[in-house]
């Protein structure tokens, strides 16, 4: 199967309200432009140069999406571009990419990564740490950020019932989160779901799902 015809096939099975992150990390421009002819527009990448070199060759319609754990001194390089920063986990990163947004005239989307795992590898916040997050004043005094929902990873595991318990604690948080909005805070995507667990996501409740390898082939 070519990286159009998996894209495609993805594509139409997805309900209408769900978005799709095609993840090219470590993919070449080339593959890339095959989705793109396809109609795909939105990409995402976890390397913060890697997306920058990729965004100054491509067709500028593409929104780029960083998906991956943010260095804060490189938060600068893709703050002239990037549509959506899915991995965000502290409040001393979001002043960065406040700062760095402000110097472009810009309002930067940004997800807050919640930890739903039991892996002590994956990165995000705990329940208790992104609410006292969102109630501080520093965090309501940020202008050039936005926070538009919730990220999540599911534990790497087969077990489904682990996954969607997983994912569905993470609906939850989002649900809860719902009625709060401030200037700068309104949970209305939730980006949750990959190549191995995205359909399951959809049941619990996913707006975007993250796909790579099921686009272009194993890494
Ligand atoms: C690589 C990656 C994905 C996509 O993974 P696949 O299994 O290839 O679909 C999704 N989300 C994040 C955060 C990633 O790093």
């Amino acid at each position: 199967m070519s990286i159009s015809e998996n894209l495609l096939r993805i594509k139409n099975n997805l309900p209408e309200n769900v978005h799709l992150v095609a993840v090219s990390k470590t993919k070449p421009v080339e593959d890339l432009m095959e989705a793109y002819h396809a109609g795909q527009r939105i990409f995402g990448e976890n390397k913060i140069q890697e997306m920058t070199e990729k965004w100054e060759q491509m067709p500028k319609d593409i929104q780029w999406h960083m998906i991956g754990h943010v260095q804060t001194n490189k938060v600068k390089y893709m703050a002239p571009y990037v549509n959506l920063i899915h991995g965000v986990d502290s409040l001393k990163l979001l002043i960065e990419i406040n700062k760095q947004a402000k110097k472009w005239r810009r309002v930067i989307p940004c997800l807050l990564q919640v930890y739903i795992a039991t892996e002590e590898t994956k990165f995000g916040l705990a329940h208790d740490e992104l609410l006292q997050l969102i109630h501080s004043d520093e965090f309501k005094a940020l202008e050039n950020i936005k926070i538009v929902g919730l990220m999540g990873m599911a534990s790497f595991t087969d077990n489904n019932d682990k996954i969607r318990s997983e994912f569905q604690s993470l609906k939850d948080i989002f649900d809860y989160l719902q009625p709060y909005q401030l200037s700068n805070c309104h949970f209305q995507q939730l980006s949750m779901g990959m190549s191995g667990d995205y359909q399951i996501a959809i049941e619990c409740g996913s707006t975007i799902v993250r796909i790579g390898s099921s686009i272009f082939g194993s890494r």
